[in-house]
């Protein structure tokens, strides 16, 4: 994903608007992957179909429905789960 301008150079509203963007993208893709498990269709953890996973650090799914991660050992922004 290529923003302009570059993502070190946001307002703080430009910023909020990524983060809530992104957990439009993330609750999405939550809602996809909750789908398929009831239709009876697993994968793999590790595979990252239908997952949020951290660009950060190794979390492999968002938690929480704020724009930070709950996660303890991720606390990274909505916008680096996203993609
Ligand atoms: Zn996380
Ligand atoms: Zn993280």
């Amino acid at each position: 994903m290529a923003i302009s301008p570059t993502l070190d150079k946001l307002t703080d509203d430009q910023r909020g608007a990524l983060d809530d963007a992104s957990l439009l993208v993330i609750s999405a893709r939550q809602d996809a992957a909750a789908l398929l498990r009831r239709a009876g269709l697993e994968w793999d953890d590790d595979d990252d179909f239908f997952g949020s996973r951290c660009r950060q650090c190794r979390c492999s799914e968002f938690d929480g429905n704020g724009r930070v991660c709950r996660r303890s050992s991720c606390r990274h922004s909505a916008a680096q789960h996203a993609s």
